[in-house]
């Protein structure tokens, strides 16, 4: 049973790709600024260069609490694991945290990024949302906490930049959790601007589509969350060049433009009240 996952990540996502109808996960398929994806038991994460500085960022950690995938990969690169600085984390599900804590068991020294409520279930101080999480994460093994973990809370709008070569901002969009962020990340190495979604949304073959309701806090919110951030996408005339949830294939933002079209105006809620604030890394 255990690490049944690793023996074949491929098969357990092709398995759920049928099952929820999503475009199919691809482990090892590159993205714009240079960003690999990592199919890890149908979740993904993703190593972003820091231009060529031989050291690298992580959208999300997997389910791999050894570090087995995150460690082929670097050494593919001929890096070891200390070329892995910081993690930003869309949500605190099980299946997004599984680097942060081999890297933090090895003794890496990188630095948390995360929201504010998904900092609670990290520290374990409550459950995270979902309605299938409600009952794993009382199996041993399957919550989703590092007690202790030292984690630079984001709120809304906050940017980080990493020298010159990768610009970040965190991009509130709750719903699958409560406290689910999205991160606009562009690279120096190409130019490119991607939208890492987390478990925000999906994309079938016919667009986009919202968060499993099974797996997810608040579906109504999860929607209105969606529409948000494509309005605010479109007003502010940000150039993304693809959006990429963890759970399916990536798509083009214009998928987006047509979900929310598909759906009842939203509105806007106040993210937050205080000036984003700018971390220089
Ligand atoms: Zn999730």
């Amino acid at each position: 049973m255990q690490n049944n996952y690793e023996i074949s990540p491929n098969l357990i996502s092709c398995l759920a790709t049928k099952a929820t109808g999503v475009l199919p996960l691809v482990d090892g398929a590159f993205l714009p600024g240079e960003s690999t994806r990592i199919v890890d038991a149908h979740s993904s994460f993703y190593p972003i260069p820091i231009g060529n500085s031989g050291e690298m960022v992580l959208v999300d950690g997997g389910m791999d609490k050894h570090g087995k995938r995150l460690e082929r990969f670097v050494a593919q690169h001929d890096l070891g694991i200390g070329a892995v600085r910081a993690v930003l984390l869309t949500h605190a599900h099980r299946d997004h945290i599984g680097a942060i804590v081999s890297l933090l068991n090895r003794g890496v020294d990188i630095k948390v990024f995360a929201s504010a409520a998904e900092d609670e279930v990290l520290q374990g101080q409550r459950r995270s949302e979902g309605k299938l999480q409600m009952v794993t994460d009382r199996l041993p093994g399957l919550d989703a906490a590092i007690p202790g973990i030292e984690t630079e809370i984001l709120e809304d709008g906050d940017t980080i930049s990493f020298g010159d070569q990768l610009q970040v901002k965190a991009l509130a969009i709750p719903g699958h959790t409560k406290g689910s962020m999205g991160f606009e990340i562009k690279s120096s190495l190409d130019g490119s601007n991607v939208l890492y979604a987390g478990d925000a949304l999906d994309f079938t073959p016919s667009g986009a589509k919202n968060a499993l309701w099974l797996l997810s806090g608040d579906t109504k919110i999860s929607n209105q969350s969606i529409i948000e951030l494509t309005n605010r996408i479109v007003r502010e005339g940000t150039e993304i060049d693809a959006v990429v949830p963890a759970h399916s294939g990536d798509a083009h933002f214009n998928n987006l433009r047509r979900y929310r079209a598909a759906q009842k105006p939203s509105i806007p809620r106040i993210h937050r009240y205080s000036a984003p604030r700018h971390i220089a890394f």
